[in-house]
């Protein structure tokens, strides 16, 4: 699936799922797993001297979720939609939303091989 740190999504599995987005922090594993913020916390026991907790103790973080219990969330849609790519005119690659066809963002530099002709 095609979802970037940074991306806002929707939680449709789990202990977490709810219809409101959420910021994704963190790719990890190739793409898997997302870590996403508010999501599947869990409390790590952390020694004193721990930079985020100097007393030690609990710290509560987010653990990673597989990247299939969630949704890209479309600002336009007002909810979660599937993600789409397409080239614009210059040949740059861009992500869109599948319901309204709105951009989520150019990712790649415009590459003239995949420029629409006129
Ligand atoms: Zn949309």
């Amino acid at each position: 699936m095609r979802i970037k740190k940074g991306d806002q999504v929707v939680v449709t599995a789990g202990d977490d799922a709810s219809s409101t987005p959420h910021k994704v922090l963190q790719v990890v594993e190739g793409g898997k797993r997302l870590v996403v913020e508010g999501v599947n916390r869990a409390y790590r026991h952390v020694k004193r001297g721990h930079p985020k907790s100097p007393q030690g103790g609990r710290l509560s973080i987010e653990m990673p979720i597989a990247i299939s219990n969630v949704q890209f969330y479309c600002e336009k849609c007002n909810g979660p939609t599937r993600i789409g790519y397409r080239y614009d005119d210059e040949g740059r690659k861009e992500r869109f939303c599948r319901k309204c066809q709105a951009s989520a963002g150019i990712i790649s530099p415009p590459r003239p091989k995949y420029a629409k002709k006129a």
